[in-house]
């Protein structure tokens, strides 16, 4: 009856295991700062460093195509 009741903190949103979209690299403890956020249709992808940079030209490139 006078049992404590044990809180665990809530997670947090971030604190998830991410997957690079474009490479597969896996961090365990949510994305590094370093890393670049984009949500397409609808659905938040993550990219590392290296793909981010790579990818960054494509997504101009899309941009720019689609607003032709
Ligand atoms: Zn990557």
């Amino acid at each position: 009856m006078d049992q404590p009741t044990p809180r665990p903190a809530p997670p947090e949103p971030d604190r998830r295991a991410v997957v690079c979209a474009r490479c597969g690299k896996t961090v365990p403890d949510g994305p590094p700062p370093t890393w670049t956020c984009s949500v397409e249709n609808g659905i938040r992808q993550y990219f590392c460093v290296d793909c981010a940079r790579a990818n960054l030209r494509a997504i101009e490139g899309r941009l720019d195509s689609s607003w032709w």
